[in-house]
């Protein structure tokens, strides 16, 4: 199997090897110890304060998303969010399920969120702001430096879903005075789906720890205070935080800035060899995660070809997963990664594939 999907992806073998070990008991200095070097690093790789907290919670990328607006707002703030393709459209939901009032800046997929989005909402009282770094549905990387300058004039929270970004293109939470940014375990850490890992800057954990918060589980309160001494509330997905310790101490011995090389490179390698391929990319402004692809030939009965036949034949038939888009882009528009495990000699094998496929009528 060869998987250039955006999560899972794939796993050093030394990760994998580590996730068919015996778990632990858990409430030991042992496992205290580690989870604190997983806050530490955390906080490094996220290029946060000093006085920043990280917390970790088992749950997939989305329960980051979710705990972050439930325990950072109420109904008395006016949120703008950046709703550029699905998981935009998921902060929507977020807030329209917990009763925060907020404005979508909507964004046509592909686009680019440029000076003249944000200028009409400047001195109107908004309060936070939500975006996702990079909108992985349609691999669309938004610019933080103009993101970050707006919430600083306007005095708003911001809170950045970096689930994508994070290790793939540049994050600096602390100069861009970001209050709340997360990522997933499966995107580019790769590791196994399981832990969010959220960093909270110190007004923000300060903000979390005085929030009435209406739920047991995504209160983070309880996970700020447990996190002082290494332990979470409710057991954790224990064997991916020994995984994320082994990846992120790797991550920090090799370089922060030589792991985001090598992803970059994997992302250019491969949109240099698609060149001649009846591919169009659909990002005004990419991220190195992922590269957003539309199909622009007919098959051999001369019908526009299909990106999500695209993703079956290629699962079906060369073992090879891309990954598909879902909604009004299905049968427009799918997605190759660049995170994880790997290789310039993968993205060949992909477009050997893409050339086979093109012989038989089908591309
Ligand atoms: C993958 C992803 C998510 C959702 O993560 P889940 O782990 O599926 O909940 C949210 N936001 C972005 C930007 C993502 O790439």
């Amino acid at each position: 199997m060869l998987n250039f999907a955006v999560g899972p992806v794939q796993m050093e073998e030394e990760i994998r090897s580590l996730g068919a070990e015996e778990i632990p008991y858990f409430r030991t200095p042992e496992f205290s110890k580690l989870m604190l070097e997983n806050e530490r690093l955390m906080k490094r790789l996220m290029k946060a304060g000093e006085d920043a907290r990280a917390v970790f919670l088992t749950g997939s990328g989305t329960s980051a998303m979710e705990a972050a607006v439930m325990n950072l707002f109420t109904g008395a703030d006016r949120l703008l969010i950046v709703n550029g393709g699905s998981f935009g459209a998921r902060f929507v939901k977020i807030c329209e399920i917990h009763q925060i009032p907020y404005t979508e800046i909507s964004l046509e997929a592909g686009k680019a969120l440029t000076k003249s989005h944000l200028e009409p909402f400047a001195g109107q009282g908004y309060t936070g702001f939500l975006v996702n770094a990079d909108e992985t549905s349609t691999g669309v990387l938004y610019d933080m430096e103009l993101i970050s300058r707006f919430c600083r004039e306007n005095g708003l929270w911001l809170v950045v879903d970096a689930i994508s970004s994070f290790l793939t293109d540049d994050f600096k939470m602390e100069e861009w005075g970001v209050d709340a940014a997360f990522t997933g375990s499966q995107k580019a850490l790769a590791l196994p789906p399981g832990i969010a890992a959220m960093v909270l800057n110190a007004r923000a954990a300060a903000r979390a720890e005085a929030m009435e918060v209406k739920s047991l589980y995504l209160n983070l309160k309880d996970y700020l205070k447990n996190g002082e001494r290494g332990q979470t509330p409710f057991t954790p997905a224990v064997s991916v935080l020994i995984q994320l310790n082994r990846r992120l101490k790797g991550i920090e011995e090799r370089g922060l800035l030589e792991e985001q090389a090598r992803i970059r490179r994997q992302a250019e390698d491969f949109r240099e060899k698609i060149a001649g391929l009846p591919f169009e990319i659909v990002s005004e402004s990419l991220s190195n995660a992922v590269t957003p692809l539309h199909p622009t030939g007919t098959d051999k009965d001369g019908n526009p070809v299909s990106a999500h036949r695209i993703f079956e034949i290629l699962k079906d038939e060369y073992d090879i997963f891309v990954c598909p888009n879902g909604g009004a882009l299905a049968e427009s528009v799918f997605r190759v990664g660049h995170m994880g495990n790997l290789t310039p000699e993968d993205n060949d094998r992909l477009i050997l594939a893409w050339k086979d496929m093109h012989k038989r009528g089908l591309l």
